[in-house]
């Protein structure tokens, strides 16, 4: 069976990186069709995937989720050489693959009256407001009226699908991540306390609210013992690098440069995730999933992160991790911070629950097996 998938990014975030698990199981028949060179492009080579980058996709890449359909519209000439592109190469392929929002349209135009099975892969939460009311419409109609087999990230993800007006059934296939041959990590005599976030650097993402708790925590005794870390980079668009200066300038005016350490994009992250203590996930928005929290309950990490979306359905409350409110985000992070710090019986708890639930749930074993079953299907 060959499948072609679509993905409409060439950076690389969590559904690239689960994309790109699938892709390797896969690579003997498929290929992966990106619309620019980039970093992802890179990796999916050095995976020994076949990667085919599409000549008049790039222009498509600079159209804004906010943009809605009349910004699209001024690119039109290059969506239709896109279509007209992959209308030819689909033809080599048995089953068509659509990774997120812009290549689900993109696919789903190509493949019009054609006869071929298409899959769409929703990673995104297709009710969030950032999204206008035009798009959301398109996005029902293309798949009503083209019926390709619909694969959500969560439950979450799902739920937000039902509600704009998704009436097939959607299967739920949780990303799964696989940990191996990592590097031992080096054994410090007297390590700091670290508490991370690995995300890319986006409002959503909720670096301010990290930002905020350190403040908080500034105060107490604990404070010399701790070390922050924000792993993660501006990737998408300007409005993430707007963002990124202003969390600059908020470390320099809360004056906890010494104290907030800045990785920038890190291509092993997991690797430097041995390193941390306890993982913050922030976001503001509902996460469609949450990747990172489940790699650190892989490696034994305790998460803490906000009380909705997917990432729900990964931690129980205090039993696998800690869910705080979005309404009091910074002053919760901080307490939560303060009560693993000193009660390590806790620490050890949860991080013992999150890890066994993780390897229970969410390997990418388990993720293949669900997704080879819905193909075979
Ligand atoms: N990540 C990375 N380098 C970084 C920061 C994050 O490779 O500097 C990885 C992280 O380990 C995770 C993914 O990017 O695998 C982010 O996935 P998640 O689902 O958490 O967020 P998304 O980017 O999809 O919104």
């Amino acid at each position: 069976m060959k499948i072609l998938f679509i993905n409409g990014t060439n950076k690389i975030g969590g559904g690239e990186l689960s994309l790109l698990s699938i892709a390797k199981y896969y690579r003997k028949n498929s290929a992966v069709v990106s619309f620019d060179n980039g970093d992802y492009t890179n990796l999916l080579q050095e995976n020994g995937i076949v990667s085919i980058v599409l000549k008049n996709a790039k222009e498509l890449l600079n159209i804004k989720r906010e943009d809605g359909i009349l910004g699209s519209l001024l690119k039109i000439k290059y969506l239709f050489l896109t279509i007209f592109e992959l209308r030819k190469l689909i033809k080599d392929y048995d089953i068509i693959y659509c990774n997120s929002q812009k290549s689900i349209f993109l696919g789903l135009l190509s493949t019009l009256f054609i006869r071929k099975k298409v899959v769409i892969h929703v990673r995104d939460m297709m009710d969030n407001p950032n999204i206008s009311n035009f798009h959301k419409k398109i996005f029902v109609f293309l798949i009503n009226f083209r019926r390709p087999v619909i694969i959500a990230n969560s439950v979450a993800t799902k739920e937000a699908l039902i509600s704009i007006g998704i009436k097939r059934k959607i299967e739920v296939v949780y990303n799964g991540i696989m940990i191996k041959d990592l590097k031992k990590r080096e054994k410090e005599k007297k390590k700091k306390f670290i508490i991370a976030m690995f995300s890319r650097i986006s409002h959503w993402k909720g670096q301010k609210y990290f930002i905020k708790a350190v403040k908080l925590l500034k105060d107490k005794k604990e404070f010399e013992n701790m070390e922050f870390w924000i792993v993660g980079d501006a990737l998408m668009n300007d409005k993430d690098k707007d963002y990124k200066s202003y969390i600059l300038k908020l470390i320099k005016k809360y004056d906890l440069e010494d104290k907030i350490k800045l990785f920038g994009f890190i291509k092993n992250s997991i690797e430097l995730m041995q390193n941390i203590d306890i993982l913050v996930l922030p976001s503001i928005y509902p996460e469609p999933f949450g990747r990172v929290v489940v790699e650190a309950m892989l490696l034994k990490k305790v998460v803490i992160a906000t009380n909705h979306g997917g990432v729900t359905e990964i931690i129980e409350n205090n039993k696998s991790g800690i869910l705080v409110d979005v309404e009091n985000l910074a002053y919760d992070i901080s307490e939560s911070i303060l009560k693993l710090y000193n009660d390590k019986e806790f620490y050890k708890y949860l991080a013992e629950n999150g890890n066994k639930r993780a390897i229970e749930n969410f390997t990418e074993e388990k993720m293949l097996k669900n997704i080879d079953n819905i193909i075979k299907d």
